[in-house]
């Protein structure tokens, strides 16, 4: 099950359809959960909220699965958050990477968590659970999500206060020198536990069913009329809350037909 550090390390070439980066650096949030950034090639094109394939060569072969940029389009360096899987095939072994390894950045990016697939809209709700927050840190850092929406609320819920990663980052942003004025004032961000005590220990879908989440902004209920919806967690987050959405007239939208909202798993259950 294990590829030694030394496999990793001493990748050189990129398979075909890959890049091949170094990891700068790595951050261990808790024993369930950690961060990269590697080096990012200058060919790599993508879009705030999208995916792509990352992974690493495990026995001569790529091991890649579907992640989510944590870092801005306009960023030199990409950064990733991941999952530990105990028996997943690339987490068991990808949570042991460290500075100068090797690892696979596919080609292409892609995803439905774009602006594009959104009409444009007064508030965009940013719905994740877990390391669904991943797509939703590039899009909140950067600059042309603030053109197209007013106000951008992200509503990130987790089991436990050490699983809020980012926290400082997202509420050091209104004072961030390059993003700053971007975003104050218009960045709004509710985290919220739900196995230990927090300001906040309720799920995504009280707070909207309660209307909880529109009321502590002095914002009108929630309606398809004004606000847009970003989804990415759980496959029962996702389809609870879109279910809510679509109680209140809220139309899934796609590349060519958007709409009001829009969602991506932000795993697979198998
Ligand atoms: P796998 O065999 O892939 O998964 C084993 C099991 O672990 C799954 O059945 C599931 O129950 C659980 N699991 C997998 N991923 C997660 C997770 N993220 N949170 C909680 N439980 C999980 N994962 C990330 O960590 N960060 C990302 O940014 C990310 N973006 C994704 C974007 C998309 C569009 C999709 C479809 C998945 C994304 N994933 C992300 C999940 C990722 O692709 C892998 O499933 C994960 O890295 C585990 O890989 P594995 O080979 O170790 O285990």
């Amino acid at each position: 099950m294990s590829t030694s550090a030394s496999e990793i390390a001493a990748t050189v070439t990129a398979p075909p359809g890959f890049f091949l980066e170094r990891v700068l650096t790595v951050h261990h949030w808790t024993d369930r959960l950690f961060s990269f950034t590697c080096t990012r090639d200058a060919h790599f094109r993508f879009g705030a909220g999208q995916f792509a394939m990352i992974g690493l060569v495990v026995d001569g072969k790529p091991l890649v699965r579907a992640y989510s940029m944590v870092s801005p389009p306009w960023e030199e360096q990409l950064e990733f958050l991941s999952i530990k899987v105990q028996h997943g095939p690339l987490t068991s072994r990808l949570q042991h990477i460290r500075p100068g390894d090797g690892v696979l950045i596919g080609r292409k990016a892609t995803g439905t968590l774009v602006p594009d697939n959104l009409i444009p809209g007064g508030v965009l709700w940013l719905f994740a659970t877990g390391t669904g927050l991943a797509p939703f840190m590039s899009l909140i850092r950067d600059p042309e999500t603030y053109d197209r929406f007013e106000r951008v609320v992200l509503v990130h819920t987790v089991r436990e206060v050490a699983e809020l990663a980012y926290r400082e980052t997202i509420e050091g942003l209104p004072g961030h020198e390059l993003l700053g004025e971007v975003v104050a004032g218009k960045l709004t961000y509710w985290p919220s536990v739900t196995r230990e005590p927090f300001a906040t220990t309720d799920r995504i879908t009280t707070l909207i069913q309660s209307g909880r989440l529109t009321d502590r902004f002095g914002l009108p209920p929630l309606s398809p009329e004004r606000d847009r919806a970003m989804l990415c967690g759980s496959e029962s987050m996702n389809s609870d809350v879109r279910s809510l959405l679509e109680q209140r007239g809220f139309v899934e939208g796609s590349n060519s037909n958007p709409g009001s909202y829009v969602v991506e798993k932000a795993f697979v259950t198998k």
